[in-house]
């Protein structure tokens, strides 16, 4: 999937601020999303965490969460914002995988630079997919 650098810059822009609403009281490791849908819309999340840690829900999920819960299914890009440039985790590349295998991942750091830029093929090769039900 490509993505005009514009584009790229604005959901990098939109993930940083999300980032501000990271529920972090335990780890402090903020993340913020920015999802990118097929039919040009923009939904964003941050990671809420819980005292009862496997509840905790990642940026990436709360972002294509939300756009899912608004009826959208396909996804052109996702920009994920941490201090560091961390990549998004198994769990969120396999909710990536069930919609949009060729969605662009961009992963910044909290001053803006891109660390990375892949498919989300690329970040879960052999993919466990719904035709694998069949
Ligand atoms: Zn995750």
């Amino acid at each position: 999937m490509t993505l005009d650098e514009e584009k790229k810059i604005e959901l990098v822009r939109i993930a940083t601020e999300a980032r501000s609403w990271a529920y972090v009281p335990y780890s402090r490791y903020a993340v913020g999303a920015a999802v990118l849908t097929e039919s040009g819309l923009i939904y964003d999340g941050m990671n809420i965490e819980n005292a009862a840690y496997p509840v905790t829900v990642c940026a990436e999920r709360v972002a294509i969460f939300k756009a899912v819960s608004s009826g959208e299914r396909k996804f052109q890009a996702i920009a994920v914002v941490t201090k560091d440039g961390g990549m998004p985790c198994g769990s969120c590349r396999q909710v990536m995988a069930e919609f949009s295998l060729n969605m662009l991942v961009i992963v910044a750091d909290e001053d803006g630079q891109v660390h990375s830029e892949s498919p989300a093929s690329e970040l879960l090769p052999g993919a466990f997919r719904a035709d694998s039900l069949t």
